[in-house]
Order: C-alpha cells, then structure tokens, then sequence
C-alpha cells in the first residue's frame, strides 16, 4: 500500500480506542459499519404488548454481510504482522468479504468452499473480487478443518472466526446498538451458524457494562436452523440441512463461547423451522428489510418467542440481519413470481394495477 492509497473509513477508525489496533495497524476499510437500525412496524403481536421490535440491517455493509466488521480487523492484523495471503473456509459471505479486503490490501485470498451449497451471489462475487476457490465435496466443517491444517503449515493467515480479530471487529455492533439506543436493549436476537457472532455480540456488550457505558446486559437469544441445530441438540450434526445455507454448520467453531453467551446473559439458544425462516424472510420483507434466508433465522425467533409470551412485556428486541437479500436470488425467486406482460398501453395497466 502507498501512501497515496485511500480507504473508505470503517469501525476501525470510528472504534479505535475500543480496538486492539495501534499507528503501525494499517486500516484496511470499505467503509464498513455504521449500519441501519430500523424499528419494525410490526408485528402485531409486538405491538399488543409494548414490545418494541429492532432491525440492525448488516446486510448494508460493503460486501452485503456483517463479516466485513470482522474481515476489517483481520486483514489489517494480518498486514502488519506481514502476511502476504489469507485463507478461509466458508459457507459464502466470509469469502466474499475476504476476496474484497484482500483486494483492498492487495494480498492473496484462497477460498475453500463446501461444493453446491453456497448461494450465487456470494459465488460470483468472491470470484470476479478476484480469490482463489477451491471447491471441495464435503460440507463447511470439512472446509474449515482443512484450511485450518493448510494455514498452519504455511505462512498463510486463517481469517476465519476463530481468528479473534475478526471477533473484536464484530463486536462493535453492540456498541453501535447501544449508542443509538442510549443503552442495551433487553434482548439481542442472531442467526447462530459457526457461532463467532453470538460471541461478538456478548462480547461487545460485556465491554461496555464492564466500563459502565451501560448498565445493564442484553439476553442473548440465538437461533439455529432446525435441520442444523448441534447447539440446541447438544451434539454435532453430520449432515447439516437447511435453506438457510450460511448457518448450515454442523459442528461449530465458537460452540463453547456461544454456551457461554447464552448462560451468561440468562438467554436461549433455539431451533427455528425452514418454514419459520421463510415466514420471517417474506415479512421482513414486507418492513422493506431484504434480508438472506439466515439472517430472518434471528427474527423468526425472536417472534416465535413473543407469540409465546416469553419476552417481556415493555423491553426492546434488537433482531441482526446479517446479510443481504441479493445475495441468494434462487430462494428470492422461488417465493417471487413475475406476472405475464400485457399490451402496452394506459387501459391494460389501469385494469391491471385497480386503480
Ligand atoms: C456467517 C453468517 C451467519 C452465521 O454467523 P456465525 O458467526 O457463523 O454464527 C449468519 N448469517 C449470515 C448471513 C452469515 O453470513
């Protein structure tokens, strides 16, 4: 990088003193953070109790993920200490956003993908950002165990989220939270795969009550897709399936950390049915929120849980979505039918649009 390269700037810069960052950090940024947190209008049942309803939409970031706030901190570590490529596995978006900051940094970036199941999106963006994919056939777990194996025989960064600097970088979402709040909400829903982010998030509200910024704690309530809930089981799940293709791990990384979110903040850690997800994605939908199929695993939850009247009454859910809708059409199209064309002209579309 030289001196005349500009980045856009992220939560490095906003955060710094809350970061492990010093002047030899270089920041490597797309602009990152600082996303949308959005009030729901509904649902109903929400409403009828006072319960108010939050979207932090971190499908805004860059590259359409919230694994830009973790990638930002980890190829910036990663410079400084002199690497010259990254690796990660994925289930899709960390590819994605690893392919874009490698680019940003200039260093190399290998991919090792579980074959035919990562959403197109993600797909075509990783490759024209210019990574490296090495398609395997065996699922994310199998993925993750080998660039594990490579990166330690090389001298080739692991920017996965058991790398903790992408852990420190996805903490700063509870700090944005709370900063527009003015204080912690009383529940923080998440879509839970690798489990990384349940253990951003707890980590970054612990941070701010253990300096008194806030006063009190979130309960952290994550959600598995049902057909890939090791956590909620108790035990892994060899063949993981689900629609909701970036939390379809079978056996995650920060499983104990997650444990320890859970416990510690009094929450819950549940299964939510691809039939509940969907639900979820077509009425967050319907808020103007375009969200991926896991990402409406944190509100599908959260509005299970309030039918059940197991949310208190008065307090404040924030809900994480944690990608973009763009990034896997084949489900958008499946539930999103195009009507036949009709003549061109003012009577066809009057009749048409009833008006
Ligand atoms: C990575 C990812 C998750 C899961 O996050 P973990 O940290 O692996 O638990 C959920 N939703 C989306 C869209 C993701 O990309």
């Amino acid at each position: 990088m030289t001196a005349m390269t500009l980045h856009a700037r992220g939560l490095i810069h906003r955060w710094r003193n809350r970061l492990p960052v010093t002047d030899a950090t270089p920041e490597i940024s797309l602009g990152e953070g600082n996303t949308p947190l959005v009030e729901l209008r509904g649902p109903v049942e929400a409403r009828e109790l006072g319960i108010r309803v939050f979207a932090k939409y971190d499908g805004t970031n860059p590259t359409g993920s919230f694994k830009d706030r973790g990638m930002t901190m980890a190829v910036s570590k990663a410079l400084e200490a002199g690497a010259t490529a990254i690796a990660c596995a994925s289930t899709g978006n960390t590819s994605a956003s690893a392919a874009a900051y490698a680019s940003r940094a200039g260093v190399e970036c290998i991919i090792i993908l579980p074959a035919g199941y990562v959403a197109a999106g993600k797909i075509a963006q990783t490759i024209l950002m210019g990574a490296k994919i090495i398609q395997i056939d065996g699922n994310f777990d199998d993925a993750l165990r080998l660039v594990r194996l490579l990166c330690d025989e090389s001298p080739v960064a692991l920017v996965n989220s058991v790398n903790p600097y992408r852990i420190e970088g996805q903490k700063t979402i509870a700090f944005e939270v709370c900063d527009e709040l003015g204080g912690a909400p009383e529940y923080h829903a998440m879509p839970v795969g690798n489990a990384g982010n349940i253990t951003a998030h707890w980590k970054g509200y612990t941070e701010l009550f253990a300096d008194h910024t806030i006063s009190s704690r979130p309960k952290m309530i994550g959600f598995q897709a049902a057909g890939s809930a090791p956590i909620v089981l108790g035990y892994p799940v060899e063949k993981p399936e689900t629609i909701a293709t970036a939390i379809r791990i079978g056996n995650p990384a920060s499983w104990q950390q997650a444990l320890a979110a859970r416990d510690q903040s009094f929450g819950v850690i549940q299964a939510v049915t691809d039939d509940e997800i969907l639900e979820a994605y077509k009425f967050l939908a319907k808020e103007g929120l375009f969200c991926e199929p896991a990402s409406a695993a944190s509100f599908a939850g959260a509005w299970r849980m309030i039918k059940e009247g197991t949310i208190e009454p008065g307090s404040r859910i924030v809900c994480t979505l944690t990608g973009h809708g763009l990034k896997d059409p084949t489900t958008a199209g499946k539930l999103a039918s195009l009507p036949d064309a009709i003549p061109a002209t003012l009577e066809a579309i009057s009749r048409a649009a009833g008006v």
